[in-house]
């Protein structure tokens, strides 16, 4: 196996024992990157020249026996709509093509002070709308199974860089489930921590009361490595709470006894893809050869009304955090400036692409006096309610299981003239987010078109140890995680 297909965990025992340096790391990446980075364009940038540097800076800390970090010389690709000081950082929009950030966000400063190389900013749907990074200002990330598909959305780079071998982990945002997802399409682990888990200071905003970053990677081990990172409470993010981060990494492999896994009736309705459903059976019963008992519950409410109380909530949120960029204080401003109304509608017109056009409008119509009642405040009310219905199932069961993404990857394109239908691709994920509970997803087997299917695990509210646990458990049972695609 070469150096690009191992995990974090192993590239860190291979350093440890003397086998390879931070550099050759690094250039082992960077010339994977080279190679395959025209077919799946996960990256906007990568400066080599930085990476190498980095790479060198931790051989010669290594060197001096100095201690080093929980992530020495692991390369980490960040999602750009990360900030990283005097590193571009786009949100894949035209509106911050020249943005230069003065500062780290906190989890970026986290992977610093772990000694991770930084190795490059991924490709995403702008301001992180969007399910398959189709709405990128920039490129199209494809799919590295097939690259006539979609890798999901939004944090599309950042999964594909990793199914790729192009990064051995990476970051990205869920705000509906956009690490979720791309994870699921792309065969790998994506987690999304519980609100407030991980600080968001630095994270250029979608939908404050939704959004948590979290990490991309090859395996269980991985992941939960990545969480020791950069969960953990920081005053800068209001929102942050301050409870100790467990050692996920040294529970990881015992497994929960008595597991009780809670299957919505809901999640395997018509919508579902047949062939999905199938995988997905097929996982639920390897859980119980490792001696989970099944618990069939119900989520109606959510099932029904998630994805339309998010669209009203995710757009009246981003409605208002997207109001900054009127071309006044940074970012782009239109050359037609005449009065102060004509400049901020040009400049917006012109730096924001399509689909986040729609979300203001739609979100500044949901907050509208005389509106606001019946949109966005009876969405807060049946997000409520949603809210009381994962209460009631986490009490019979300890994770709820089920498909992360009702189809497997999609065609390029397939869905770009019907909103709607991209929208309703979140309908597993999105609930999570309005509950603010955890979640992930794993490899969990392959179509007969040898596309990847992911398994979804939503857990209660700053319970990731016991699920880390539970999908390591399955991990440890399959071997899907070691596949690696043909770039
Ligand atoms: N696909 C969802 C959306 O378009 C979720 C995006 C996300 O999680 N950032 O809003």
């Amino acid at each position: 196996m070469s150096l690009i297909e191992k995990t974090a965990t192993e590239l860190l025992a291979l350093q440890a024992s003397g086998q390879a340096t931070a550099a050759d790391i690094a250039d082992a990446f960077l010339a994977a990157i080279k190679q395959r980075d025209p077919k799946v364009k996960a990256f906007l940038l990568v400066n080599e020249a930085d990476v190498r540097q980095q790479a060198e800076a931790i051989d010669a800390k290594r060197k001096s026996g100095a201690k080093l970090g929980k992530l020495a010389g692991v390369p980490v690709a960040v999602k750009d709509v990360l900030c990283t000081k005097g590193v571009r950082t786009t949100c894949s929009s035209k509106m911050l093509e020249h943005f230069i950030p003065p500062y780290d966000a906190h989890v970026v400063e986290r992977l610093k002070a772990e000694d991770a190389v930084l190795i490059g900013k991924t490709n995403m749907d702008e301001f992180a709308m969007g399910s398959s990074t189709e709405n990128s200002a920039y490129q199209q990330t494809t799919n590295p199974w097939d690259t006539t598909r979609i890798p999901g959305g939004s944090s599309g780079g950042s999964a594909a860089c990793v199914a790729a071998c192009e990064a051995p982990v990476s970051l990205g945002t869920d705000t509906g489930g956009s690490i979720r997802q791309p994870a699921a399409l792309c065969g790998i682990v994506g987690v999304k921590p519980t609100y407030g888990r991980v600080s968001r200071y630095g994270l250029i905003a979608f939908a404050s009361s939704l959004d948590q970053v979290g990490p991309f990677a090859h395996d269980v081990t991985d992941a939960a490595l990545m969480m020791e990172v950069i969960a953990g409470h920081d005053t800068r993010d209001s929102t942050s709470v301050d409870q100790s981060v467990p050692e996920y990494t040294k529970t990881l492999n015992t497994p929960v006894k008595n597991l009780r896994i809670g299957i919505p009736k809901e999640f395997f309705d018509d919508g579902l893809d047949p062939e999905v459903g199938k995988i997905i059976e097929a996982s639920l019963k390897q859980y119980e050869a490792l001696g989970a008992k099944r618990v069939p519950i119900s989520l109606p409410i959510g099932s029904k009304f998630a994805v339309a109380v998010y669209y009203i909530v995710a757009t009246a949120e981003c409605s208002s955090n997207l109001a900054r960029f009127d071309g006044m204080h940074y970012g782009h401003r239109t050359k037609q400036k005449t009065d102060l109304i004509a400049t901020y509608s040009k400049t917006r017109g012109e730096g924001f692409g399509k689909e986040v056009q729609r979300r203001i409008m739609l979100g500044t119509y949901a907050l509208s006096s005389g509106y606001a009642d019946q949109y966005y405040h009876k969405a807060l009310k049946v997000r409520r309610l949603i809210k009381n219905e994962f209460d009631a199932a986490f009490s019979q069961c300890d994770v709820i299981l089920g498909p992360t993404s009702p189809t497997p990857a999609f065609k390029l394109g397939e869905k770009t003239d019907n909103p709607l239908a991209m929208y309703l691709s979140d309908i597993y994920t999105i609930s999570c987010n309005l509950v603010g509970i955890a979640g992930m997803s794993i490899p969990c087997g392959f179509t007969a078109g040898g596309l990847p299917v992911g398994l979804q695990l939503l857990s209660p509210a700053f319970d990731e140890d016991r699920m880390l646990r539970i999908a390591r458990m399955y991990e440890a049972a399959t071997d899907w995680h070691t596949k690696r695609p043909v770039v």
